[in-house]
This record gives structure tokens, C-alpha cells and sequence, in this order.
């Protein structure tokens, strides 16, 4: 066992490598585990690259605990690398890894460019603030370039990049890069598979488009600081080390980014990318001091500073279970994690024991002592801490925004053949939704129903496959549904008084709620307003406890509530007979009111899809998305493929994966992801909601 060995802040770097599917994330980062020593051997892609690949069996979960993160060193620099693996869940194993890693490489196919789903990661990273360095790959193959995918940069990203390197030869003939930083050529030695790199002078023949390449880098510099205007003003050359300075302010400011190039599956390119790493992309030292917010007070901002010095906070962002046990993957914000110590997740208010503290290697894992601010650590001996929980210590309690998940859309139900059974699935559920997030169950309070919940038929179809197979839990499961959303058409307001005698003993309670429909709020807010101080500070947790109650079941058919805020404007209690348990009631119902006043509305999921085509059947995939009412946004060309960008309702959109294997023979791949809630035609609400709408006046909408 070593004590925490880690490097100094400013000398660590916590970065993922973020890409659409099939750019070569996997191929590039098994070169960088090779270069910098980790592996001795160069692995070669034969892990499946499509969704349905994706198949946890025990071998492939051992793959699965060490990608999920892993730590090198480069240029004397502690590099911990968080993987984002593309499966199912691509959206949220994504947005978990940006949420705590400091700096990412977003890698771009030279032939396909920017493709919908670089957009997406590109957004996602823009959300978070992270600052980014991008490579181009695959040069060697036919089609491939580098300028365009600049201009697409540019044009589909609304990026600034800045191109560090010119890449030699085209296609086959692509050897190596100029640098136009240092203004040498590196080629790489095949033999030693391109960990020898060749430095040579500039060839004659690519002397004057390095020269004007230099030029645009050397204006992008003259950007950072007055002191670099000024040189570049006066024409005078910039060192070395001042344009890595500039361009590192620069990116750490996300004024720019940074582009490198080459072929990682020919081994050219990859050890100046890494070095890019270092030299650009933020130690967690240049990342502003996070913000939490006490439990208790969420208007209350907490800043923690990563110092062993502080109180610790953690995120705790990735959950694996095996078989002996679990393992939680977290990024230390601030303070120290050490074996043996007792830590409380804040989301629960339970304390846990961290058994073990382990640094996750690409194949093995150390075991640590303490790890401090700055690390990324999978801790084993927690029972409760999830993804998405902050964990901390006695001394400051808090609170870290989690990373968001998309909302579950689709449902099914589950059945076992007997009790002992669904003891067991009930602990299998626990533990599947502990490492996964878009997951979700439920149990039916007055139909003992099962629930189970996810991002699509395929997530659920893998999960069921892992339960009956993994898990050895024999199941049956009704057919996939739809999972509505309820919210409100215009503001309203709502009044309700709970007054009940109860076993001798009065209850008294009256509460009223503004509600506002708000788009942003994907997760109803709950604010109780200053002039509500009607309602005695005791009872405002059983307040907000009534509407967090109401939330979950919408007047319309007991769906979720969302995109709206809550208001609490007013309330009345009485000294001897009001109770906590008058409180919540009276604000559940006052809740339903406001909601019905303000016009309740059905939500239903819309799902992006893109669909890659031969051009033969790109008619048969139009013809029947037409059938489904799909709204399509787009058709391009990627190669010789068409590519199709559309939305649907989910509902249209069952089966689909079948309809598209019949349709192309297997030659059609598509993805699909949730990404908005939309209004339901009111001609189809008593439809799924399984009545006749009473009139609309009774449902108070004006
Ligand atoms: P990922 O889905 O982003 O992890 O991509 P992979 O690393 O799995 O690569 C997808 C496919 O592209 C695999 O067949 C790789 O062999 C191939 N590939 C990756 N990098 C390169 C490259 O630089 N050149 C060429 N020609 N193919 C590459
Ligand atoms: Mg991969």
C-alpha cells in the first residue's frame, strides 16, 4: 500500500476524451495508455463500437471497472483519464464524466467531420465550462482532411480553433505533422509502432504553408495578454514557451481550442496530443473554487478551494457493482478521503465507511492510504452513496450540483414467480440503479406493480438481459409504455385547508401555491415567499414535503410534474391544533389546485434520432418515418451514406429497432436518445389517460 503519491495540483490534469461513436476514442487511448508505459502491449480495437455490442457479461465488466478511469504520467505531469464509454446510456455516461473532470480532448473523424453527435458532446463540454484540445484523426484515410473540419468547427460549434500542426502527406501517404510551434517536423518511426519520434527540419517544399500557418497561430497568441499584443504589434517573434503561455491562457479562458492531428490507429500524432494535454488544458488549481450549498439552506453558497486543509467534498459520479461488492468512483473537490474513515453522503444525511481507497491503474488498481484534492479515487465499503451524491465530513455539511441525467421516458412491468424472487430482484434493482442513473423503479403503492424505468426499449431490453442473465433472476415483463410528463399551461394559483378531527385530536392546515410554468425547470423548484411567513418555520418542511408529494403525481393521470416553479404565497395555523401532518396535505392539494387553475397540460417524450443509410433505402427509412408522424430536420451525406436527423413522439416509435433491421437487411444503424418534453394533442389525452376529459371549463382553464 503507498501513501497518496500524487502530484503537486498544479502538475495533475483530470481530462476525459470525448467523441461521437466509431472517431477512435478507443483506439486513441490505447495508445496513450502505451506511450506513456502503462500497457506494454498495443491493444487493437475489437470491442464493438454500436450500442448493441454493449453486453456486461463478467469478463467484460473487468473491461468496464478499468476504463472507468485510470491514471498516467506524462512529461513528469499526473494525468488521471475518465472514460466516457459509448453505449446506451452515451448522454449520461457523458455528462457524469464532464461533470468532474477539468479539461477534455474532443476527438473529430478527419472524413466525418463534425458529426451530430461531436455536437452533442460539444455542448454538453460548453454546459460544464470545459476547456478543450481537439484531434483530428484518421488522416490516413481516403477523404480525410483537416480544413474542413476546421471550417465545420467554426461553423457548426461556433468554436475558435487554432491549428498547432500541419499534418505531412495525404491519405496512404500521411506521414507525420510540422509543429508549427516549435517549427520542426515529427515523423513517427514505424517500427517502434510510433512511440520513436523523428524530428527533422521543415521540408523545402512545406516551408512557406508552415510559415503562413505559423503566422495565423501567432495572431491567435497576440490575443492573451497586452504584453503579447504589443510584441506581435512590433513584429517581433514570440519564444516558444510564450506561445505555449498564451495559448494556454487562452484555452483555459475557452477563447480557443487548440487543434492537433494525425492517425491514431497508424500511431502518428498521438504523444503531441498528450503533450497538448499538458501544456493547455486546466490543473484542477486554474478551475475556479467550486460551489455547494448547505443542505439546510440551499440559498446558502458554500465555496470549497482544493486544499487538504478544508472539510471534504466529493462527488461521488460512477457506481460499479461486482461481486464483491461496490465500487464508487469520486473526484475530490476538497480535504482528504482516507481508509478506514467515516464520511456522510449529504444527499442522505447517512454516514459511511470508506473500507478502501484505491487509484484505479488501466489494469490493476493501488491501493491508498489518502488521496486529497484534485484525484479521482474508487472507494470500496460504501453501502449507500450513489452517482450524482456529495460526500463530506461533520465539519461542513454540503451539497454539489450533481451532474444532470435526462428524465426517464419508457416503463415496463415486472413480474417474478414468486416472493423470494422479487426479494431478489428488489436487490438487484437497488444495485442497477445505484450505478446507473437513467434508471429507475418503482413500486405501486395500491397495486404492488412493479416498475421499471429507462431511456428507451434497448436500454430496458439490456437491463432485463442482465437481470434474467447476470443476475439469474427470472423474470416476465409487460410491454414497454410511454412515461408522460404533467405540467401547467399559464401561471395559477391554488388554495387548500386541511381541518380534521383524527383519533380526538384536531388538524388544522391552510396553504396556498403560485405555480408558473417554467421550461428550465425540469425539476419543479420550491420556493416559500417572504410574505408566507404565515406558516410557522416548523412546518415548512412539511410543506415542501406536501409538494415534493405532489410533484410526483400530476392532476391529469398521476404523471410527474415538471418545467415549473412553486410558489408557496400564503398559509394560516393555529396555535393548538395545526400539525406537520395537516401541513403536508393541505400543500399537496393546494399544489393540485394551482395546477388545475393554471390549465394542467400532457407531456410527451420526443426522441432524436439519427439514422445512417445506403442510399437505397433511404426512401424506405423517409416512407416510414413519415408513418410515424417524425418531423425530419435534415438529410446529409456522410461518405457514401445518407444521414437522416429527425424527432419523434416516442410513442410512434416502438419496435422501431425491428422495423429498421426488416427495412435494410441489417444495413441501417441508427441512435436515439430522448430530448424534449412536448405538448400532447388534446384530441389524444383521453386516450392514454384512459377517461373523458370533463369539460374544459371544470378543468379551470380560461
Ligand atoms: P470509438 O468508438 O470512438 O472508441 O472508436 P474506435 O477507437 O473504436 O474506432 C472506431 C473504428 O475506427 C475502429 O475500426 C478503428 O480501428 C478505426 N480507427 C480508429 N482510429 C483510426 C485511424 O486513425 N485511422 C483509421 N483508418 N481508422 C481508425
Ligand atoms: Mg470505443
Amino acid at each position: 500500500m503507498s501513501d497518496s503519491k500524487s502530484a503537486p495540483l498544479g502538475r495533475m490534469r483530470n481530462i476525459g476524451i470525448i467523441a461521437h461513436i466509431d472517431a477512435g476514442k478507443t483506439t486513441t487511448t490505447e495508445r496513450i495508455l502505451y506511450y506513456s508505459g502503462k500497457e506494454h502491449r498495443m491493444g487493437e480495437v475489437h470491442e464493438g463500437t454500436t450500442v448493441m455490442d454493449y453486453l456486461p457479461d463478467e469478463q467484460q465488466r473487468g473491461i468496464t471497472i478499468t476504463a472507468a478511469a485510470t491514471t498516467f504520467y506524462w512529461l513528469d505531469h499526473q494525468i488521471n483519464l475518465i472514460d466516457t464509454p459509448g453505449h446506451v446510456d452515451f448522454t449520461a455516461e457523458v455528462e457524469r464524466s464532464l461533470r468532474v473532470l477539468d479539461g477534455a480532448v474532443v476527438i473529430f473523424c478527419g472524413v466525418g467531420g463534425v458529426e451530430a453527435q461531436s455536437e452533442t458532446v460539444w455542448r454538453q463540454a460548453d454546459r460544464y465550462g470545459v476547456p478543450r484540445v481537439a484531434f483530428i484523426n484518421k488522416l490516413d484515410r481516403s477523404g480525410s482532411g483537416v480544413d474542413h473540419v476546421m471550417e465545420e468547427m467554426r461553423e457548426r460549434l461556433g468554436a475558435f480553433p487554432v491549428q498547432l500542426q500541419l499534418p505531412i502527406g495525404k491519405e496512404d501517404d500521411f506521414r507525420g505533422v510540422i509543429d508549427l510551434v516549435t517549427m520542426k517536423m515529427l515523423l513517427f518511426d514505424e517500427e517502434s509502432l510510433g512511440a520513436k519520434i523523428i524530428t527533422g527540419e521543415i521540408p523545402g517544399d512545406m516551408r512557406a504553408a508552415a510559415e503562413e500557418a505559423r503566422q495565423r497561430l501567432l495572431e491567435a497568441v497576440a490575443d492573451a495578454t497586452d504584453a503579447l499584443t504589443e510584441k506581435f504589434l512590433a513584429e517581433e517573434d514570440f519564444s516558444v514557451d510564450e506561445i505555449r503561455a498564451g495559448l494556454r491562457i487562452l484555452t483555459l479562458n475557452r477563447r480557443i481550442v487548440p487543434v492537433l492531428c494525425g492517425s491514431s490507429l497508424r500511431n502518428k500524432g498521438v504523444q503531441p496530443l498528450l503533450d497538448a494535454v499538458v501544456y493547455y488544458l486546466p490543473s484542477p488549481k486554474d478551475m475556479p473554487p467550486i460551489r455547494g450549498y448547505d443542505p439546510k439552506d440551499y440559498r446558502r453558497e458554500i465555496l470549497c478551494h482544493p486544499s487538504r486543509k478544508e472539510p471534504l467534498a466529493a462527488l461521488a459520479f460512477k457506481v460499479l457493482e461486482d461481486q464483491h461488492g461496490s465500487l464508487v468512483f469520486c473526484r475530490i473537490y476538497a480535504g482528504e478521503m482516507r481508509e478506514n474513515e467515516k464520511i456522510i453522503v449529504a444527499n442522505s444525511g447517512r454516514k459511511e465507511r470508506v473500507s478502501h481507497l484505491w487509484r484505479m491503474h488501466a489494469k490493476d488498481r493501488e491501493r491508498l492510504e489518502a488521496a486529497g484534492p484534485g484525484e479521482i479515487v474508487a472507494v470500496s465499503g460504501f453501502r449507500f452513496a450513489g452517482t450524482g451524491d456529495t460526500l463530506c465530513d461533520e465539519r461542513r455539511l454540503l451539497l454539489l450540483e450533481p451532474p444532470h441525467f435526462p428524465a426517464t421516458v419508457i416503463s415496463m412491468a415486472v413480474e417474478t414467480r414468486n416472493n423470494d424472487d422479487r426479494d431478489r430482484l428488489l436487490d438487484v434493482l437497488q444495485k442497477i440503479c445505484r450505478e446507473d442513473p437513467t434508471f429507475r423503479y418503482a413500486v405501486n403503492e395500491e397495486t404492488g406493480q412493479l416498475l421499471i424505468s429507462g431511456m428507451g426499449e434497448l436500454h430496458l431490453d439490456i437491463i432485463k438481459t442482465r437481470i434474467i442473465r447476470d443476475y439469474r433472476v427470472p423474470i416476465n415483463t409487460g410491454r414497454p409504455r410511454v412515461t408522460y410528463r404533467e405540467s401547467v399551461q399559464e401561471a395559477g394559483q391554488g388554495r387548500a385547508r386541511f381541518e380534521q378531527t383524527i383519533a380526538g385530536q384536531e388538524h388544522f392546515a391552510e396553504v396556498s401555491v403560485e405555480v408558473t410554468p417554467d421550461s428550465s425547470a425540469l425539476t419543479p423548484s420550491i420556493e416559500i415567499a417572504a410574505d408566507a411567513l404565515a406558516i410557522p418555520g416548523a412546518y415548512r418542511e412539511a410543506v415542501e414535503e406536501g409538494l415534493r408529494a405532489g410533484c410526483l403525481s400530476g392532476p391529469l393521470g398521476g404523471y410527474p410534474l415538471i418545467n415549473l416553479r412553486i410558489r408557496v404565497i400564503g398559509g394560516a395555523a393555529r396555535e393548538k391544533s395545526s400539525s406537520g401532518m395537516a401541513f403536508t396535505a393541505a400543500a399537496e392539494e393546494a399544489l393540485r389546485r394551482a395546477v388545475e387553475n393554471g390549465g394542467a397540460l400532457l407531456l410527451e417524450p420526443i426522441m432524436l434520432l439519427e439514422i445512417a443509410a445506403p442510399d437505397e433505402f433511404l426512401g424506405g427509412i423517409i416512407h416510414d418515418l413519415n408513418g410515424r408522424h417524425a418531423e425530419i430536420q435534415e438529410i446529409d451525406s456522410r461518405g457514401h451514406l445518407r444521414v437522416v436527423r429527425a424527432r419523434a413522439p416516442l410513442a410512434e416509435m416502438f419496435g422501431y429497432a425491428t422495423t429498421v433491421r426488416s427495412l435494410s437487411a441489417g444495413r441501417v444503424t441508427y441512435t436515439m436518445e430522448p430530448c424534449a418534453f412536448a405538448p400532447v394533442a388534446r384530441q389524444q389525452w383521453s386516450d392514454i389517460l384512459g377517461y373523458q376529459l370533463p369539460a374544459r371549463e371544470a378543468l379551470g382553464e380560461r
